[in-house]
């Protein structure tokens, strides 16, 4: 097989659209489609100041690396965001991968913890599991995404780019259909304002297949987290991404299509609905109920464990 842009030795055949393509060509498309994913939806302007989000995983470890190409033509200023949750023997990995890459491209970083924003860690934060109704990671997203906002805020960047890839967007559209979320149904917009955050939040790799992100990963040489979080396999959404997979599989190009769906449902929920903004009586964060929902995890927490926020 020959690859179809440069006639060199092909190696990988994308299934729903039957292209061939070498190393090389292959991770040249990956920077190629996540310039024209940021352009069709205007994500991020000339000359920005971007917060990007690194967990340490392939995923982020991959958009900054595609980030940072681009950077060079459209001169955007990067900044490493990171959040260390304090899973032990799981962040202490991905932490180091994120700086190691930091350090090498050049950029600067800024990282916060739970435990410092929060008074305790994810760890203690879940000790109270046998009695929750509510997921490990759907807690640690809740805290996650006003740590990155701090991180943000911090490093004073106009945007936040996250590495939520295309498998990732279609799984939540799933999700949020089966639990009747509306609100949430909403939120899948490329440009949509996410829940309580004010800052603009960014999806690059959106219409990025997972295992194409995996796959440029490992041609660019980017560590691989050997451990994974010990919370991840909670819940719905691992039989989700089986669900999905098992679908795309018996019909190439799927998952694609599901993204386009979930596109034009959000895009006419939020022209129906209108989104009201207050602030959150007991933080003073920009919320859309009286009480936030980091304030309303963290009287969860104080009321199950002994790790009462300070
Ligand atoms: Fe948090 Fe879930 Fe990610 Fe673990 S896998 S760090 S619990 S969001
Ligand atoms: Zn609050």
């Amino acid at each position: 097989m020959v690859c179809a842009r440069c006639g060199g030795q092909a190696f990988y055949t994308r299934r729903y659209s039957g292209e061939v393509l070498c190393g090389t060509c292959f991770q040249s498309s990956i920077v190629e489609k996540t310039r024209r994913t940021i352009s069709r939806y205007g994500m991020l302007r000339h000359g920005e100041k971007v917060g990007v989000a690194v967990s340490g995983g392939k995923d982020s470890l991959s958009l900054l690396h595609v980030l940072n190409t681009l950077a060079q033509s459209k001169q955007y200023r990067l900044v490493v965001l990171t959040v260390d949750e304090g899973v032990q023997g799981y962040r202490e990995e991905s932490i180091e991968h994120s700086a190691a890459l930091t350090k090498e491209l050049g950029l600067e970083l800024v990282s916060v913890s739970y435990k410092e924003l929060y008074g305790f860690d994810l760890d203690q934060a879940l000790a109270w599991k046998d009695q929750r109704e509510i997921s490990s990671c759907s807690m640690c997203g809740v805290f996650r995404r006003r740590a990155i906002d701090e991180a943000a805020a911090r490093a004073g960047v106009e945007v936040i780019a996250t590495a939520h890839n295309l498998d990732d967007c279609v799984q939540t559209f799933m999700m949020n259909l089966l639990h009747g979320d509306v609100d949430r149904l909403g939120w899948a917009l490329p440009q949509a304002e996410e829940g309580d955050q004010l800052l603009r939040r960014v999806k690059p790799f959106m219409e990025i297949y997972e295992e194409e992100i995996a796959l440029y990963a490992h041609l660019s040489g980017l560590p691989f987290q050997s451990v994974s979080c010990p919370y991840m396999h909670e819940g719905l959404r691992g039989e989700m991404r089986d669900f999905l997979n098992e679908l795309e599989a018996n019909h190439p190009g799927m998952k694609n299509t599901l993204l386009r769906s979930s596109l034009s449902v959000s895009s006419s929920l939020s022209q129906q609905a209108p989104k009201k903004r207050s602030t959150c009586s007991l933080c003073g964060a920009m919320s859309s109920s009286p009480v936030c929902g980091v304030c309303r995890m963290r009287q969860l927490v104080e009321q199950h464990t002994k790790y009462a926020p300070e």
